[in-house]
Formats: C-alpha cells, sequence, structure tokens
C-alpha cells in the first residue's frame, strides 16, 4: 500500500550509495567488541531520564503511516477472556476439574474452547497433572536459591490500586460530593484544543514516570467481549463498550535491567506492571479533575482490553514474532498500561520502522523459548487479523513449571531490540531503520547471536524436567541468595 510506506525511507539505490551495507555492516562488527562492553554499562540504563519523555528520542515522525501496520482480514471478532486467556481459563479450568473431571462438567464457553483447540486441552491437564507435582518437587530441593528475586518481586506487587467493581457508566466518572447521596457530577473544564490536550497529557504522564506515552482512538475489536473474570464484575455479563472510550492513552516503563536480563528465574514483570499501573491510576485521576470521563485498564487482572494492538495503533511500535510489540526506544522490554477517556485529544499516527522485515529472517526468539510458544512460521489469521500468534498455553506451562518467580522474559531478553540505549545500540537500530535491503538485519541477527549466546532451551527447565534451572545471564549480585542467607 502506497500510502503506508514510511515517508522518509531511502531507496535501495540511495541507502547503499550513502551507508554502503557492507561498510556498515563491517563497521559494526568492528565495534562489536567495545559495543559488547559499552551495553553492559549500568549507567546505560533505558529508563526515562527527563521529564520530557527524554527517552522517546527515536524520529517517530519519520516513519509515520496512515494506516496501523497489521492486516485486517476480517471478519474480526473481539476476544473472549475466559477461555482465549490462558490466565483466566487455567484457574477457572481446574477449578470446575478437580470438582469433576469430566468435560461435560465445564462451563459452556470451556467446553466449546477445548473442542474447538484440543491441544490447549491436552496442555492443561499437563499442567495440574504433570508440571505442578514436579515443580513442588524440585521447589523443595532448589526453591531456596531464588529467595532474594521472589523477595523482590514481591516487593513490587506490594502496591496494588482497588478494583473497579462498579460499571463505567459510574466508576469512570468524575463524582464531587460532600456526603452520601449529596455527590455531584463534576462538569468538563473547556479546553483549548485537543492538539493542546494531548502535550498537556504526555507531558503529565512523563512526569508520573512513563517512559513511553502514545494516544490512539480506541478500536472496537480490541476491547474484551467479556470482564476479565478477576476484574470486579460478572465475567459472565457481556461487556457493552461505553460511548465514552473514545481514546485510548497508552504509559509504558521499562522492567528493571538486570533482572530482565538474567531471566527466568530472577526477573519480574512486577517491577514495571507496578509503576505502569500507578500512572494509569493518577493520569486517570488528573483527567477526571478537568470533568471527563477516565478508566484505568492496568496489568494484573484489570484490563477490559488488549493492550498490543493499542500500542500499535499509537504509534508506540510493532507487532514481533514473539508476539509483544517491540518499540524503537525499549524494544520489547517495557510493561503498558491504558486509560481509556472521552477527554478531546489528536490520536498519534501509527510507525513501521522495520520490525516486521526483521522478525521475519531473525527468529532468534522463537530458537531461545524453552516451551515452543513462539512459531518459526508465517503470520495466522486470528480473529479477523494477520499476526504472529504465540501459543499461549505452552508458555505459561513453562512459566508454571520453572521456580523463582512465575513467569519468564527470555524472548525479551534475548531479542536484538532490547538492547541499552548506549551510542552503539542507538546507531544499529537507526541503520536497521532506515534499511530497504534487509542486509542489515541479517547482520545484526549473527552479531546478536555471536555476542550475546543463550544456553540449550531445555536447560532453562527444572532438572525432573530434564533442565538444569538455567539463566540466560548471571543474576545481579542483589539476587544471589547463597551471598546473602544462611540457611540453617
Ligand atoms: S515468556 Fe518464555 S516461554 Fe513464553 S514465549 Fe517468551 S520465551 Fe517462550
Ligand atoms: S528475537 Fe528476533 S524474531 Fe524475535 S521478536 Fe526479536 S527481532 Fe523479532
Amino acid at each position: 500500500m502506497e500510502q503506508n510506506k514510511p515517508k522518509t525511507k531511502f531507496s535501495r539505490r540511495s541507502f547503499l550509495k550513502a551507508t554502503g551495507a557492507t561498510s556498515a555492516v563491517l563497521g559494526l562488527s568492528g565495534l562489536g567488541f567495545f559495543g559488547y562492553e559499552a551495553g553492559r554499562d549500568p549507567a546505560s540504563y533505558t529508563g526515562w531520564k527527563t521529564f520530557e519523555g527524554g527517552d522517546q528520542t527515536f524520529p517517530r515522525h519519520r516513519f509515520t503511516v496512515n494506516e496501523p501496520p497489521y492486516e485486517k482480514v476480517g471478519p474480526t471478532r473481539r476476544v473472549d477472556p475466559r477461555s482465549e486467556i490462558v490466565f483466566s481459563r487455567l484457574p477457572t479450568f481446574v477449578r470446575y476439574w478437580r470438582q469433576d473431571p469430566r468435560i461435560e462438567s465445564l462451563p459452556e464457553h470451556l467446553q466449546k474452547y477445548y473442542q474447538e483447540h484440543p491441544e490447549d486441552l491436552e496442555l492443561d491437564l499437563e499442567n495440574i497433572k504433570v508440571l505442578r507435582p514436579k515443580l513442588m518437587a524440585d521447589q523443595e530441593k532448589y526453591g531456596r536459591t531464588f529467595l532474594l528475586a521472589e523477595a523482590w518481586s514481591e516487593a513490587m506487587a506490594a502496591v496494588v490500586p482497588p478494583r473497579i467493581t462498579e460499571p463505567p457508566e459510574k466508576a469512570d466518572f468524575p463524582y464531587v460530593g460532600w456526603g452520601r447521596g449529596q455527590e455531584k457530577l463534576r462538569r468538563p473544564y473547556k479546553l483549548k484544543s485537543p492538539a493542546k490536550t494531548s502535550r498537556l497529557i504526555k507531558k503529565i504522564a512523563h512526569e508520573l514516570g512513563a517512559t513511553l506515552v502514545g494516544i490512539a482512538r480506541l478500536n472496537p475489536d480490541w476491547v474484551f467481549q467479556y470482564p476479565i473474570p478477576g476484574r470486579g464484575l460478572d465475567p459472565n455479563q457481556p461487556l457493552e463498550i461505553p460511548s465514552h472510550w473514545e481514546y485510548a492513552i497508552v504509559v509504558g516503563t521499562p522492567m528493571s535491567w538486570d533482572p530482565m536480563y538474567a531471566n527466568p528465574n530472577y526477573g519480574t514483570s512486577e517491577d514495571a506492571y507496578s509503576i505502569s499501573r500507578i500512572i494509569a491510576y493518577r493520569l486517570a485521576a488528573f483527567i477526571k479533575y478537568l470533568g471527563y470521563a477516565a478508566r484505568p485498564h492496568t496489568p494484573g487482572y484489570s484490563y477490559d482490553l488488549m493492550v498490543p494492538p493499542i500500542m500499535i495503533d499509537a504509534g508506540l511500535g510493532e507487532q514481533a514474532r514473539s508476539s509483544i510489540v517491540i518499540t524503537p526506544e525499549l524494544g520489547p522490554n517495557f510493561r503498558a498500561a491504558v486509560v481509556t477517556t472521552n477527554i478531546p485529544l489528536k490520536p498519534d499516527k501509527p510507525i513501521k520502522f522495520g520490525v516486521e522485515s526483521f522478525c521475519k529472517t531473525c527468529k532468534i526468539c522463537a530458537e531461545q523459548c524453552p516451551s515452543g510458544a513462539i512459531t518459526k512460521g508465517d503470520k495466522v489469521v486470528v480473529r479477523g487479523y494477520r499476526k504472529w500468534q504465540l501459543h499461549a498455553a505452552k508458555c505459561y506451562n513453562f512459566w508454571n513449571s520453572n521456580l523463582g518467580n512465575m513467569g519468564c522474559r527470555l524472548c525479551i531478553a534475548v531479542c536484538p531490540y532490547t538492547r541499552k540505549a548506549n551510542w552503539l545500540h542507538r546507531a544499529a537500530l537507526n541503520l536497521s531503520s532506515n534499511d530497504p535491503t534487509g542486509l542489515s538485519h541479517d547482520a545484526l541477527t549473527q552479531l546478536q547471536k555471536i555476542f550475546y549466546p543463550g544456553p540449550n532451551p531445555q536447560d532453562y527447565y527444572i532438572p525432573s524436567l530434564g533442565g538444569k534451572n538455567a539463566s540466560y545471564r548471571r543474576p545481579p549480585w542483589w539476587l544471589r541468595t547463597e551471598d546473602f542467607i544462611e540457611f540453617e
């Protein structure tokens, strides 16, 4: 599509002429050693540095496109979180299965899902019958190795905003009052222009600690069909999309580098979860004070929508093979939250900066993923959109069978876009974003494999599943339990 061409991309000829792909690659190889060292410098932390969105320094305007870089094949359908989101499906499945281990006793929506996805029934059964018992046994033996990592994760998860239990018509609006039954709706202040308001909202989000901030008009396809179990509302009552969910503001923060990079037993997503969560709640409060509706959708079980496609719509990044969004600033190393609102805003445009082309040949995440959840194949059509589809049940079974903090972020740690923001990695990003030939993509993938190799994926498993409790990199000194705790 002509209109989807990034505005200032060079042609193949001019690119080769201007930079010389071969010499660029050789140059990068030569600088590899220095980059390897520089990339390990803790001072080049990827987090936000200034209150002006200092890390959003990538020249987005040069890569904007009029349509989001995903393909709508149609007809589209909204997600049913009760069955299609593994975090919700598995607890319900376990609850019913323990009472009566027959498919006929499961709720209708689960029966239907398993008929359509028999492989997921097998994986969910494996989870409760094989993986969890083996994990319990290994936890007795090795569990304390990761005690400090668990304590760190617990500390990060300690601040949890309240659940939203009232429907959006009530919960999202700014009521003020001085006593029971005397509250009244706060009237919206008149704003000068959507563009000015967008600038203000972004500044406030950065002040609150966000590295990434983007604005999209909310596409109803991204809203769940039902409230996610655990959100506070009845998960079996269909979720009507309120008319005041006009815009979606996305905020994102990076996960702390050293634990994320040591994965899988030492990292926790809770660090970035909790910060993005707090930013979204505070941003919603700011908007409500101006008299407009606002609802935070935050990590944990507090979403009514899917965040990744909204990030793409808001121009924050592109979908990757790992199914995560890759951003120019943080790669895939972030966690995000959303605020839906009716405050008049000027949406951002999507961007296309070479991720799809890079992921076509790279496949490092698929090769390193211990569970085989990431495809090495092509995109498939899911609910009317063509995308790289993660096999979430496989991924979640790995989470449920490793020690340390529940979860895994290996596909983030091993990705070439997950690099610290030093000069060399900035140069590599600019090279790959402007390269229409794909030559630099192959070269950068090879450099990643040479300078940042990983162990055999099977080694990431616990010993009773044939593994070695391996990590991608050594944990930071402050998470090495053996250096601090004396066990009896
Ligand atoms: S989180 Fe781990 S198991 Fe899941 S897809 Fe990524 S690498 Fe694979
Ligand atoms: S590791 Fe490679 S294939 Fe996977 S998401 Fe990153 S760039 Fe794409």
